[in-house]
């Protein structure tokens, strides 16, 4: 056999750092490699594994709409694509339409395209350390200039104005805003949580003026944060609801659910060929049905608070501040993250950062409690044993 990374690093883009391990199997929160490695996953691929790897309700309902129909665009309906129309539907009430597609950024592109058409206006405004995903549309709206820079001009409308503050919200604000776009927590800027009065002072500015209000919930959506939408924290109801990552089990799929601000829109202005395929809507429908059956939201919520019990337990120079919602958790170093993030990954724990000091992680839901130990017991080993470097401080 080729060895697996090298022929990756030989024929990949370039585009990603990658750990020269090979993952070929999981199952909940565990990952094997080539070599037959244990690896403990606080990453789920991003925050896309909520319930676990190879979950056998979702691999049975992908197994079985494979042999059924794999495609079928929405110039036509199908069944299982109908069953997740009603399901997404009703998830929040008020958003009752929703537009199928296959990714975080695609739905975020799908929000801003919505809303320019509904209200006529092109201007977005969007937070400081919000990430909104890498297309053009999207990326116009993350703030991080890492990811933004290479690529200007990026479109043209949109502003960004620091989180949590809402007359500087305010300020952004004018006649020719279309939409504000908000994380309820900020994931990929480090973990920053909304303040519940900033969300709803946010909402309430976006009615007042007539100006629509995007929730993107890539992230924080089914069960992460311990609800199964984290709006259900706020009492917000948004006007487009963005999600995506964990939404059909590790099957690439997005959403936007639309509320009657937002009201059907005209046939032909947006689309996507994969959009609302059966197999997708398959995965989904198992995955929420296993998030219902088996209460992941109220196991993420029971399980993040002893986690950030125990870490804030920790007493360590190296770290900052614990901050977390549910089990989207970040650890505020007072150096670079990518050595702590290495010696987790020698114990076999493998966690994400959020920005160059944020140590974050975000677990399968169904990670078990004497898992959480493990984890629990590497993360104060390593934070014990790491103490900023001169030039890392
Ligand atoms: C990951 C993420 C996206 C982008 O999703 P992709 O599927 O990678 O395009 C958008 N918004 C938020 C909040 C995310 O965390």
């Amino acid at each position: 056999m080729t060895d697996v990374c090298a022929t990756e690093a030989a024929y990949s883009s370039g585009v990603y750092a990658k750990h020269p391990i090979a993952l070929v199997r999981g199952e909940g929160a565990r990952l094997w490699d080539l070599e037959g490695r244990e690896y403990l996953d606080c990453m789920a691929g991003h925050g896309v594994a909520n319930l676990g790897h190879a979950h056998p309700l979702v691999a049975a309902a992908i197994a079985e709409q494979a042999q059924r129909l794999i495609t079928c665009h929405e110039a036509f309906c199908n069944d299982q694509r109908s069953a997740l129309l009603q399901r997404l539907g009703s998830l929040v009430p008020g958003l009752d339409r929703v537009y199928l597609c296959n990714s975080g950024t695609e739905a975020v592109e799908a929000a801003i395209k919505f809303a320019r058409l509904t209200t006529g206006r092109a201007g977005i405004v969007a937070a400081m350390r919000g990430f909104h995903g890498r297309t053009l549309g999207a990326l116009s709206a993350t703030w991080n200039k890492h990811y933004r820079e290479p690529f200007e001009p990026l479109v043209p409308g949109f502003r960004h104005f620091p989180y949590n503050n809402a007359a500087a919200l305010e300020q952004a604000m004018d006649e020719e805003t279309a939409a504000v776009i908000l994380e309820i927590v900020q994931g990929e800027g480090g973990v920053h949580l909304g303040t519940p009065e900033f969300l709803q002072a946010a909402q309430d500015l976006c009615r007042r003026r007539g100006v629509l209000l995007i929730i993107d919930e890539v992230q924080t959506g089914f069960g992460r944060t311990g609800k199964l939408l984290a709006i259900e924290h706020t009492g917000l109801t948004p006007d487009l609801l963005c999600v995506a990552k964990s939404l059909a089990g590790g099957i690439p799929m997005g959403a936007v659910l639309m509320g009657p601000a937002v009201a059907a829109q005209p046939a032909g202005t947006h689309g996507s060929t994969f959009g609302g395929n059966p197999l997708a809507c398959a995965a989904a429908l198992a995955t929420l049905e296993v998030m219902a059956r088996d209460d992941l939201p109220g196991q993420a919520a029971r399980k993040g608070r002893y986690l950030l019990e125990q870490l804030r337990a920790i007493d360590s120079p190296a770290v900052r501040e614990v901050r977390g919602l549910g089990l989207m958790i970040g650890i505020e170093l007072r150096h670079k993250v990518a050595k702590s993030l290495q010696a987790m990954l020698e114990r076999g724990v493998i966690a994400l950062p959020a920005g160059l000091t944020v140590l974050r992680l975000l677990p399968p839901l169904v990670i078990t409690d004497e898992q959480l130990e493990r984890v629990l017991t590497v993360l104060r080993e390593v934070l014990a044993g790491t103490l900023p470097d001169a030039d890392d401080a």
